[in-house]
């Protein structure tokens, strides 16, 4: 039964530009929506600029220009972004719009009338230069607590104290620079509270992740608390209706900017509105975010359309955070990677992929590993995947152009086609590591088809061309099994294979069905190699960090002097953080045939499996090392050995005399950790 499905992500922020942390909340979303679009689902995917807030009144104030201007050409720019990034989003809307004026002042009238709004008088800093109340992140002053000088108005970055901008010590506006005075205004209040026992069944029936649901527990446990709705003008953002002078919270419409967008896709495209949004809906609505919004999208959003009178998402979707080669992304460290920044120098397939390969159904961190990302996509991507279209291509082309009209081994082909309905189920679950673990596995097993068959020796004997076209075929079909597999992550990457093939990869049931009697069209490369030495680049010390190079080094070309040379035999902290050393189990350790000096292990990397060739042979017996844990190189780039590929090195000790020791992990650590 074909689905409807509409799913989100989350707006992004009018001022600013997109970085890999949105980059991998869109491709992790943008691969699912494609997945459902090839089941035959209807899978609809909006987003919108979030373009209200004080942020963007004052930028735009700093900026000379009004908030309209800016929000444009910031559109302009995360639209371009996303577009580069082949998002496939089926609308892309504002939250100033007058679709979401509409909508949120008709959520807060019906919210009103049902009696969930409340006002209460609050007391807040003002700047009676700029003549505007001002956000706790808008006032400075000395720390109550540990006397630090110019933090924010809400924590202290220092000692970690919360307080109100009132406790500051000396608080000054940061917009005008004047000392605040403290004023009483009226604001609007919704009373989350009423909602307490619709979101515990609401979280019953979402299926939401371990994590968030933990995380929903405490929040219940702790009470749900009145939220404050309104802010005073001058406000960049929707007026309240029955309170003049008084505007929506940023917070309160940018939610709302998800129906607003699909109520434009709607008049675009002729759908029913009603028919998605209204309370009891069988059409499914999920909205991916990253885990610091869960309280807006788990509470606030689902009480919010309830109490309007609307549908509640079917579930939320939640991921971690990105870091950058371990830390967190970092302006000073050059870490805060923009998506414009990385594709001026590289495509985006290639990290749509890697971001695949680390994304789990979990809210953990992910990390951008620089080395791990050069490493997969050029030894996944082009030595695994592309490798079964470009070899056999060239013999399908000698021997006429055509595919043979029959499978040497329809039973391999059987095999695969089973695997990809397990693939299916993965990319349905969100698991598309563990996808993509399946995906290259297949990929080396059609890889090491072709190479038990050397079509390339029996292209020697022209009596034997048929047996080599059958080879090839048979091939082709494996490889247009795993390119269909992977049409949701590399969207382009299929489209040129298509035109290759003559085929289409935008059905997932035409895995089913093998390519015979096809004329190929002239094969051309379908992805090249990463260049480590542009995806270096993508780490750059800012342009601000020029000023702490020393004055004798001005003149000289950049770059020369900002580094300073290596001291014979140390090497800086950084450089050994280039060493992914992780804690692997051993799963299974066999002899290799042809080498008296070679173990083959198979280690388990905390559900990441890898094969490792070990000259450790002479100083254990395989079946002394089942189930131990070891410690390896986890970013080695992976080194093709006469008995196949070895994805990794473990460590050893070793001195003068005989005997060789492997290192080991206390009892307690489990296979994955990180050494450092
Ligand atoms: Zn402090």
């Amino acid at each position: 039964m074909p689905r409807s499905i509409l799913v989100t992500h989350a707006l992004p922020y009018a001022n600013g530009p997109l970085h890999l942390g949105h980059v991998l909340e869109s491709v992790q979303t943008d691969i699912w929506v494609r997945f459902q679009r090839m089941r035959g689902h209807q899978c609809l995917f909006v987003c919108a600029e979030d373009a209200h807030g004080t942020p963007i009144m004052i930028r735009a104030q700093a900026q000379g220009q009004t908030p309209e201007q800016l929000i444009a050409a910031v559109a302009q720019e995360h639209k371009r972004d996303y577009d580069g990034l082949l998002i496939s989003f089926d609308h892309f809307h504002s939250t100033h719009s007058p679709e979401n004026t509409a909508l949120s002042r008709l959520m807060y009238e019906r919210l009103r009338d049902a009696g969930h709004i409340t006002r209460r008088s609050v007391r807040q800093a003002y700047d009676e230069q700029a003549k505007m109340f001002l956000p706790d992140r808008y006032v400075r002053g000395t720390c109550p607590r540990c006397k630090s000088p110019d933090q924010y108005g809400d924590s202290c970055e220092v000692c970690g104290a919360t307080y109100s901008p009132a406790d500051l010590i000396d608080p000054r506006s940061t917009v005008s620079d004047t000392t605040p005075v403290w004023r009483e205004s009226d604001h609007l209040f919704f009373q989350l509270g009423h909602f307490e026992a619709m979101l515990r069944e609401w979280l019953r029936d979402s299926r939401l992740q371990e994590g968030v649901r933990a995380k929903l527990e405490e929040w219940f446990a702790a009470g749900l608390q009145d939220w404050d709705i309104s802010r005073d003008a001058p406000y960049f953002g929707i007026e309240v209706p029955d309170a003049p002078g008084k505007y929506f919270y940023v917070w309160f419409d940018a939610p709302i900017g998800y129906p607003a967008s699909f109520k434009a896709l709607c008049a675009l495209r002729g759908l029913d509105f009603d028919h998605w949004w209204r309370a009891g809906s069988g059409t499914e609505l999920y909205h991916f975010i990253g885990k610091d919004i869960s309280y807006f999208h788990t509470l606030f959003w689902p009480a919010v359309l309830h109490g309007a009178g609307f549908r509640r998402p079917s579930s939320v979707f939640v991921h971690g955070f990105l870091t950058i080669n371990g830390q967190k992304m970092s302006k000073s460290r050059g870490t805060f990677i923009t998506a414009r920044h990385y594709l001026e120098r590289l495509p985006p397939e290639p990290l749509r992929y890697y971001f695949a390969a680390k994304l789990g159904d979990g809210i953990e961190d992910i990390d951008f590993s620089l080395d791990d990302f050069v490493a997969r996509a050029n030894s996944d991507l082009v030595g695994k995947l592309v490798n079964i279209a470009s070899r056999c291509a060239g013999f399908v082309a000698r021997e006429g152009g055509m595919l043979a009209t029959a499978l040497p081994e329809p039973a391999l082909q059987q095999e695969f086609v089973r695997a990809a309905e397990q693939i299916a189920a993965l990319y349905e679950a969100r698991q598309y590591s563990q996808a993509m673990r399946e995906i290259m596995a297949l990929a080396d097993r059609a890889n090491q088809y072709v190479d038990a068959h050397k079509p390339w020796l029996l292209a020697r004997e022209p009596a034997r061309a048929a047996e080599v076209l059958a080879i090839c075929t048979q091939g082709i079909n494996l490889f247009r099994v795993l390119m269909s597999c992977l049409a949701p992550v590399l969207p382009e990457m299929a489209r040129r294979a298509g035109l290759f093939l003559n085929c289409e990869f935008t059905r997932w049931d035409a895995i089913d069905t093998p390519l015979l009697g096809t004329r190929l069209n002239a094969y051309e490369a379908l992805a090249t190699r990463l260049d480590p030495a542009r995806v270096a680049e993508l780490v750059v010390a800012p342009p601000d960090a020029a000023t702490s190079v020393p004055a004798a080094a001005a003149g000289k070309p950049p770059g020369k002097a900002t580094r300073a040379a290596d001291t014979a035999g140390n090497i800086a902290i950084d450089d050994f953080q280039k060493l992914d050393l992780r804690v692997a189990r051993v799963l299974s350790a066999e002899t290799v045939d042809g080498s008296d000096r070679l173990l083959k292990l198979m280690l388990d990397l905390g559900g990441e499996r890898r094969q490792v060739f070990s000259g450790i042979r002479a100083a254990y017996a395989p079946e002394q090392l089942n189930g131990r844990l070891v410690v390896m190189i986890a970013n080695l780039e992976p080194r093709k050995m006469r008995f196949g590929v070895s994805e990794g090195m473990v460590l050893c000790a070793s001195g003068d005399g005989p005997g060789l020791f492997l290192l080991a992990a206390d009892s307690g650590a489990q296979p994955g950790m990180r050494i450092s």
